[in-house]
């Protein structure tokens, strides 16, 4: 033996685990993730669970979950799959709708996963910039000609929604399959869900990670056409949401649906508090319509680091493109940080005061 032996694949050899900074910390608002909990109804139906919820396998293909999800959405169950996460959703449907060496197209910045899914698959991965007030730029996403066209609204990490006309456009111009990533509808005024649901080519990506609180038991979900969902299916296969998860679902969807409501529409007021606590800063955070709030800010990883020895954890990103004003005066810095209660977004705000006054 002359050393280690490599059997990766070619293309998995510079394929980097994700790895943003996740030690535990007193106040988390780096991922988020719903900071006010569950449902009551939700912890009940996990304690009650049976063993058997644990000692037998799941339903096949989440039948249940796909009924209860179709009542909330308002479509039938044949327009849906679900799976462990939308992280598993986005990686089937990649894998479902191109072939490896085809191009998908995202937008920059947009969600991280997105090229390292695309690799996984064996796909090129290429990036367009977003337009200066933070929407896609349609015409140059769709002459890449891109077998898969990813989108996502409201953007992460941008918090900003994606225009109507822009999202329309490429639907209609679109060769291949669309996949518009909704993991943050609940927080935003305008759904482009219905858009996809008349087009034949585009799969709405959904999580229940977020406004339910549910990011730990990992249940995703998307919508689009029959065709399009089956296949999914086929490429996702079978057993992916465990029992516990289907379970919980359940509830959160059943009787935890009030308690999933009156914490979005807490989510959005304190948003748009936070949103202006960090004007008053003579910040320019962008509009959001996440639960989260994006503040172009300069040295955000040292920033980062010296609020979470204060015992707050928020997202720094570094070499963003200097798409607005805000980014180009900060050089692609910015902070991201989740919406929780308003105790949590106060100890927030003062330990990045601290890092703002030691500069
Ligand atoms: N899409 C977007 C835009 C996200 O921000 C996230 C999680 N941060 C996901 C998908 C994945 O969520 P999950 O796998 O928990 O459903």
């Amino acid at each position: 033996m002359t050393g280690p032996a490599n059997f990766s694949r070619e293309s998995y050899r510079t394929i980097e685990l994700y790895a943003p900074d996740r030690a535990p910390c007193r106040i988390d608002l780096s991922d988020n993730t719903n900071c006010w909990g569950v449902a009551p109804a939700v912890e009940e139906a996990i304690r009650e669970a049976s063993v058997s919820t644990v000692t037998r396998y799941p339903n096949l293909y989440a039948a249940s979950l796909k009924e209860a999800l179709g009542h909330y959405l308002g479509v039938s169950h044949d327009r849906i799959v679900t799976g462990c996460g939308s992280d598993d959703i986005l990686d089937s449907a990649i894998r479902a709708f191109a072939e490896p060496g085809d191009v998908i197209v995202s937008p920059d910045p947009s969600f991280a996963m997105i090229p390292i899914f695309a690799r996984m698959n064996g796909l090129r991965s290429v990036t367009v910039p977003l337009t200066s007030a933070y929407d896609i730029d349609a015409d140059a996403m769709l002459a890449t000609d891109a077998r898969i066209i990813y989108l996502c609204s409201p953007n992460n990490p941008t918090g900003a929604p994606l225009s109507r006309a822009a999202v329309e456009r490429v639907i209609e111009r679109a060769r291949g399959v669309v996949i518009l990533d909704e993991a943050y509808a609940e927080f935003a005024s305008i759904d482009l869900s219905p858009l996809a649901l008349d087009s034949g080519r585009v799969l709405v990506a959904r999580t229940m990670s977020k406004a339910f609180g549910l990011a730990g038991l990992r249940i995703g979900y998307a919508t689009g056409a029959p065709a399009l969902v089956a296949e999914v299916e086929k490429s996702r296969g079978p057993y992916k949401v465990s029992a516990l998860a289907e379970r919980a679902a359940l509830a959160a969807l059943g009787d935890g649906l009030d308690w999933a409501r009156e914490h979005v529409a807490e989510a959005k007021v304190n948003r748009e508090r936070l949103t202006l606590e960090l004007e008053g800063r003579g910040l320019a955070p962008v509009r959001s319509e996440a639960n989260f709030v994006l503040v172009p800010i300069t040295n955000a990883n040292a920033r980062a680091r010296h609020m979470r020895s204060l015992g707050v954890a928020v997202r720094p990103f570094e070499g963003l493109p200097p798409i607005s004003d805000a980014l180009r005066k900060s050089a692609g810095s910015a902070l991201r940080i989740s919406v929780g209660p308003w105790d949590m977004i106060e100890a927030a705000l003062a330990a990045l005061d601290a890092t703002m006054r030691e500069r």
